[in-house]
Order: structure tokens, then sequence, then C-alpha cells
């Protein structure tokens, strides 16, 4: 029996454990996870509203539910087992925990209140245990920096029309908070021009088709076609983005809900976060292209009122003790996948947190057969013990471990609790998923 352990059961740890378990028919693969629930950022990162891309946990559901995979839930390999504990019983491991903290701006101010990363803010609507009890939305104005599909998703989540995200599974806490919310402006700031946005024209399409707002862009600094420099693989997605930009007419909204202004700021660099005492009050850039809409101070600085700050710049990994790590980078120390012998990582936790869902299955599927290769090579195994011993240990330390089986429990009771027209409604406390399976 060939024992492999996989860390971490978001798309990356789903689409390796599925392989594996299918090509090596007689081997044991258990999927370790930190939370009672799988399917990481697809469950606590994707938009609520995107049901569509999170149907992919029906794919997943499958794998979990193969005869030789094991989901283990609610352990947290480097806390509460060690990297040694299971190079001692697998003989295979694979990290695939991903990367959940959020990059800094680097700038003074960062650490006010009411400023955010993307990563907790997605996992404050997404009602995951770490940030569900967030309260982010305590003013009129608020700045997303960042031009990429996180933030046009933080943008969308935040102005959507309240009666369509009654229909996601946003977390109710956050729902009542954006119902409840007074916000008047939406400030979209990048540092360089429309040229240079990572949007996806589907995704920006969708933000400037919503009727409730109104949008505010200079077109005058935005070219009609892409400059010369852009890449040949982002001449289609540009060229799209640009005749989007030009096409939105700044609107005024006509309808009689929530209506929200959308300002796109381009080649806006943030210098600065300033706050009131703790709190957040404003954010200040260097004058590019000014508008006449924002105040300039002598230095030369534009500045803007805001009460909310949301970095969307991108992630880094956790790191877990005595796995070698690459601490410019933020990610694993690898080579061609493999940290070290009979160790290998995947996904964001390995290539960075660049890519979406499917990336993370092409990734999988070039480590699947690497893995095979490498296994070829080291016959006969040496025996290990696998999860027996893992779950000895568990039992020593008081940690209870959640099963395929306990999964399902509060699955099914997350659908219950929903009222009509919501997918489900998230249970936010690891306690209160845990006493369900008492
Ligand atoms: C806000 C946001 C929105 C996105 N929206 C989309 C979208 O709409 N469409 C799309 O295709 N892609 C989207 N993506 C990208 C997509 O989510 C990623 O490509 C994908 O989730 C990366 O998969 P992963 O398995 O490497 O990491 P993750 O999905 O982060 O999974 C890592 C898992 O490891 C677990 N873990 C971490 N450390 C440990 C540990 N020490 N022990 C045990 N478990 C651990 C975590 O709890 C988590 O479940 C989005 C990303 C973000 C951040």
């Amino acid at each position: 029996m060939i024992h492999i352990a996989i860390i971490g059961s978001g798309p990356s740890g789903c689409y390796i454990t599925d392989m594996l378990a299918k090509k090596l028919p007689e081997s044991q693969v258990d999927l370790f996870e930190r939370l009672p629930t799988p399917f990481g950022l697809v469950r606590a990162g994707v938009a609520p509203d995107h049901q569509h891309t999170k149907n992919i946990t029906r794919q997943f559901e499958r794998t979990l539910s193969r005869e030789n995979v094991r989901f283990v839930g609610n352990v947290h390999i480097g806390t509460d087992v060690s990297y040694a504990e299971l190079k001692k019983h697998y003989h295979i491991i694979v990290f695939a925990s991903g990367a959940p903290i959020d990059r800094k701006l680097g700038i003074p101010g960062e650490s006010l209140e009411g400023v955010y990363g993307s990563g907790e803010f997605s996992r404050w609507y997404n009602g995951h245990p770490d940030n569900a009890n967030l309260n982010p939305l305590i003013s009129e104005n608020i700045a997303v920096i960042g031009n990429g599909n996180v933030a046009l998703d933080i943008l969308r989540v935040l102005s959507k029309d309240v009666e369509q995200l009654r229909k996601s599974d946003i977390s109710q806490n956050a729902l009542d908070k954006i119902s409840n919310a007074n916000i008047k402006n939406i400030y979209i700031i990048g540092r360089r021009g429309a040229e240079d946005v990572n949007f996806t024209p589907m995704e920006l399409q969708e933000v400037m088709s919503q009727s409730n707002l109104t949008f505010h862009i200079d077109t005058s600094n935005i070219p009609e076609l892409p400059p010369e420099y852009i890449q040949e693989e982002r001449l289609r997605n540009t060229a799209k983005n640009l005749e989007i930009f030009h096409n939105t007419k700044t609107q005024v909204s006509t309808a009689d809900t929530r209506s929200i202004n959308i300002h796109f700021l381009f080649n806006r660099p943030i210098s600065t976060i300033q706050g009131d005492t703790s709190q957040v009050s404003s954010i200040e850039f260097t004058r590019n292209n000014a508008t006449s809409s924002l105040s300039a101070n002598s230095k030369n600085l534009i500045s803007l009122n805001v009460g909310t700050v949301i970095s969307a710049i991108g992630y880094t990994s956790t790191p877990i003790p005595n796995v070698p790590f690459n601490n410019n980078n933020g990610m694993f120390e690898h080579q061609n996948s493999c940290i070290e012998s009979d160790v290998y990582a995947v996904g964001w936790c390995k290539r960075g947190a660049n890519g979406v869902i499917p990336s993370n299955r092409t990734d999988a599927v070039t480590l699947s057969k690497d893995i095979i290769a490498d296994l070829e090579n080291t016959v006969p195994l040496p025996h290990k013990e696998g999860f027996s011993c893992i779950s000895t240990l568990l039992d020593e330390r008081n940690i209870k471990s959640v099963s395929y089986n306990d999964w399902q429990v509060i699955n099914k009771a997350e659908i219950d609790r929903a009222i009509t027209g919501k997918p489900r409604e998230k249970i936010t406390t690891v306690s209160k998923m845990l006493n369900l399976l008492n």
C-alpha cells in the first residue's frame, strides 16, 4: 500500500488527489485540510454571486467520495501534526496549501483600522471562519487598490443589487452589512494605465452592465487601441477592455434603489493612507493626470476621503515549520515541483498566486506524472503506516478530525438552513460546525 498525504483541499489539492487516486488504485490518498470544510478558495474566495464557478465542487465531491481517498478536515499541518510526523508515516507528501496572505502595499498608514487585504475581505463575504466577523463598511467612500479580477469581484459584490445577492451564498452577516451600508462612491485605483489592467473583459463588462451604477471614467487619458508594447497574448483582452472603457457612458443611474458612483482612476500610485486617530480617513497618491474632482495639495499629491481601503495586489503562501520556503517570493522552495525527496508542491503554494481554477488542473496533471515516474524508480517502497498512526496522534492531542461523512453533515445543515433562493447559508465558526458532529 502506498500512503500519500495531500495538504490542502482547494482546487490543486482536489485535482492531484483525484489523479493519484485514479492512477494508483493500490494507494491510499489522505487529503488534509485545516478547516472542517473542503474546497479552499472555491468556497472562500470565488465571489458568492458566481455560483456557476463554484459548481466545480460537484466534481471535487466525487473525488472526496472515492474509495481510496480519505478527507481529513480540521487538521492543521505544521500545528496539529508536524512535517516530520507526516514524513515518517507517508511515502509521498504533496503541499497544496495555497497562498492566503495578502501582499502589503508597503506604504505608511497600512496598519490603520479600515484597511483590508482582498483575501480577508473576500473571506468575509464568503463566511470563512477566520474573517466572518469583520465590520468593514463604515464609510460612504471605499477605495479598492488594484486592477485585477479580484478587485472587480469586490467592486461587484459591494455594488450589486441586494436582491440578486440574496440568491447567492454570501454570508448573512455580509449581506446585512452590505444592505445597510450607505455606500456612495467606490474608487478602483490602478498605479498604471487602463491599457495595463489585468481584468478579463467578461468580468469588466459584467460590472459595467449593472444598472444601479453611475460610472466615472476619464476617457481622455485612455488610448483607443493597445499600445505597441502590449504583448501578443494580452492584445485581445487589452483591446476589448479599452473598447469597454470607451463605450461605457458616464451614465447617471436611473434605478431607484441603491445608486453608487464607480470611479476608475488610472495612473495613480498610492503613497500614503492617512487616519484620524486609528481609523482610515483618506488616501494620497501622486499627482498624475489629475482630474478636477480631486483636490491637490501643496506637495503635488491628490487626496481622496475614504473610510475603507481594500488592497487587491496579490498573495503569498504561509510557511510550514521545517518545509523549505522562499521568503523572497513567498512560495515553497522547489525544483520542478519537488521540494525534497518524495515531497512536492502544486497550485498556488508552488506557482504563486497566479491563474484560475483550471490552471491548477494543468499543474496537477504534470505533477501526477512526475510522482508516478519517481515512484517507479523507488522500488521496493519501505513499509509505512499512513493514517492509522496520524489518527493515534490526533487522539492523543485531543484533535477531532472531520471525515467526508462529517462534511456531508455540515453540508446538509448549511443547505437546510438557507432561506428560499440561497443555495446554502454557511456556518461561519469552526465550533458550530464541530458541534453538529457530536
Ligand atoms: C478572491 C479570489 C477570487 C477568485 N475567483 C476566481 C474565479 O472566479 N474563477 C477562477 O477560476 N479562479 C478564481 N480565483 C483563483 C482560484 O481560486 C485559485 O486558482 C485556486 O483556488 C488555487 O488553488 P489552490 O488549491 O492552490 O489554493 P487554495 O484554493 O487556497 O486552497 C488551499 C487549501 O489549503 C488549506 N491549507 C492551507 N494551509 C494548510 C495547512 N497547513 N494544513 C492543512 N490545510 C491547509 C486551506 O485552508 C485551503 O483550503 C480566485 C482567487 C481569489 C483569491
